[in-house]
């Protein structure tokens, strides 16, 4: 039986992960830092959380020691980096703390593998957050970066330390630029999720302006479900490297609204424009969407859409579920939870 680490178990990509680990037969080490609360209700909604094969581990990424010994108490053969400070605007407000985990935390797990045992073959969960202004497009792996949030050039320190490290001292250390990857399990903070749960409290006759930002901005959404498969064969391969993972299609902001709308029979009509936009119900007129500038960023990443030819080559990997059904299905996910008033 092969074991694996996952950092970021409590995640929306840890929790797919560990799943797909776990159906492979895996013995899985779910990584979680210590809190007062700690969440897991991913791996709950995932039927996962008592799995025989699946043991729960308290650690932090910020910490070298607790590294080292995460690594000697679970002697695993594949470590999946996913935990970071995730989230792109309160990287804005929160920058150091950002560069400590998310830029600086992947060394120590770099440097445990060094001294624990040099075998173990390492996953970091690189973002296309690094292309930010973007250099060419489509995006792919020789696409120059240029990140634009603190939360960016933190992801590319840990990039270019997973290659270093790969390239200095052998070390089998992948790394997957993942574009924008949503679903049922997405933190409700991301726009994608932000949108579907209002859709759904919506329809279930709890009436609310939907307040938010930039809709212009255009990103490459794929189905979260598909990406761990891809992380997983970047592990699988002969030598370490490097991969985009994509859909292709890009799509502005506004028209994941339109989508999510249109799932409950609702057709938007747009008015205004910039900071002045807003969305009404083209039927009975109510305003449903309304643009607020305090969600805008300082700074902003316009458009994004990757090229996986790479991985569809090497990994024989392709995503395969559109942004209509992916929005559909996440739509679907948060009316049941509506229903069953456990909205999370
Ligand atoms: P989430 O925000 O859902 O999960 C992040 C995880 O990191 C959580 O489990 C969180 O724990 C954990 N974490 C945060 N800080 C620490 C710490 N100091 N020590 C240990 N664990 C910590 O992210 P996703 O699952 O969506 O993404 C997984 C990874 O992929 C992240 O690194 C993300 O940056 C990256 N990525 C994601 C993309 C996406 O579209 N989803 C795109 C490209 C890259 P807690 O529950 O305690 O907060
Ligand atoms: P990101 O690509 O990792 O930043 O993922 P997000 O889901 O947080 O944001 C995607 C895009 O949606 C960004 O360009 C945001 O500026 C834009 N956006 C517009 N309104 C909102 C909002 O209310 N919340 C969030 N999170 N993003 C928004």
């Amino acid at each position: 039986m092969k074991t694996a680490v996952i950092t970021g178990i409590t995640g929306q990509d840890g929790a797919y992960l560990a799943q797909l680990l776990l159906e492979k037969d895996y013995r899985v080490y779910g990584a979680y830092r210590r809190s007062s609360s700690v969440a897991f209700w991913r791996i709950a909604e995932l039927g996962i959380a008592d799995h025989p094969h699946l043991h729960l581990v308290e650690y932090d990424l910020t910490d070298l020691s607790a590294s080292i010994r995460l690594l000697q108490n679970t002697r695993p053969q594949e470590v999946y980096n996913l935990a970071a400070q995730s989230f792109v605007g309160v990287s804005f407000d929160q920058p150091l703390t950002t560069a400590e985990i998310t830029g600086l935390g992947p060394v120590h797990l770099l440097e445990a593998i060094r001294i624990v045992n040099p075998e173990i073959r390492f996953y970091q969960a690189s973002t296309s957050e690094m292309f930010g202004k973007v250099q060419a497009i489509p995006q792919n792996e020789f696409t120059p970066f240029y990140p634009r949030s603190p939360y960016g050039v933190a992801k590319l320190y840990a990039h270019w330390m997973t290659v270093n490290y790969r390239e200095s001292y052998g070390l089998f250390a992948a790394s997957g630029i993942l574009f924008n990857h949503e679903s049922p399990l997405r933190g409700s903070e991301f726009v994608t999720r932000k949108i579907t749960a209002a859709v759904a409290r919506r329809a279930t006759g709890q009436v609310e302006v939907l307040e938010l930002g930039n809709l212009d901005a255009r990103r490459d959404w794929g189905y979260a479900r598909e990406y761990v498969e891809g992380m997983y064969r970047m592990l699988q391969t002969d030598q370490p490297d490097t991969f985009v993972l994509a859909t292709g299609r890009t799509e502005t902001v506004r028209d994941f609204v339109r989508l999510a709308f249109q799932a409950i029979d609702i057709d938007l009509e747009w008015q205004g424009v910039a900071e002045q936009e807003e969305g009404r119900d083209r039927r009975t007129g109510q305003l449903c969407v309304r643009v607020n500038s305090c969600f805008y960023r300082p700074a902003e990443v316009d458009l994004l859409i990757g090229d996986a030819s790479k991985a569809r080559h090497e990994l024989d990997w392709q995503a395969r579920t559109t942004l209509e059904q992916l929005c559909q299905l996440m739509v679907d996910a948060d009316l049941r939870r509506c229903q069953h008033s456990g909205q999370h």
